[in-house]
């Protein structure tokens, strides 16, 4: 397994900061977009149909900036965390998290191990006394 050295930092710190200008460009762009409303100017009345149309896109925008929003604060944390020096490890179990993995993922905070565990969790929370 490969794993983070301090000497990728630099190069995990730009990953970082590109994908943290394409999520701010993408939540601009969310925030930005012109309500449907505005296509129909002059027009007093929409129809039901419109209006089902654009509450749907609404709640699509709603969810989507969500998730944008959460996986900011993600890269953010790892931001942090190269600065601090303890990036590339799982914030679990503190093993190493592999290279490959923080590749495809560079704000992935946990290994691929503890990943699973706590996307179980989230789903049997409910059941667990
Ligand atoms: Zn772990």
């Amino acid at each position: 397994m490969n794993k983070y050295h301090i000497k990728d930092a630099s190069r995990f710190a730009l990953l970082l900061s590109q994908r943290e200008q394409e999520i701010r460009a993408e939540l601009r762009a969310l925030a930005h977009v012109p309500s449907s409303r505005d296509d129909f100017t002059g027009h007093e009345v929409l129809d039901f149909k419109d209006v089902a149309v654009e509450e749907t896109l609404a709640r699509l925008d709603h969810a989507n900036s969500q998730r944008l929003e959460a996986e900011l604060s993600q890269v953010m944390n790892a931001q942090r965390r190269i600065a601090e020096h303890h990036y590339g490890k799982c914030l679990d179990c503190g093993d190493p998290i592999d290279l490959q993995r923080l590749e495809a993922l560079p704000a992935a905070p946990y290994c691929a191990g503890c990943q699973t565990t706590h996307e179980r969790d989230k789903f049997t929370h409910h059941q667990v006394f």
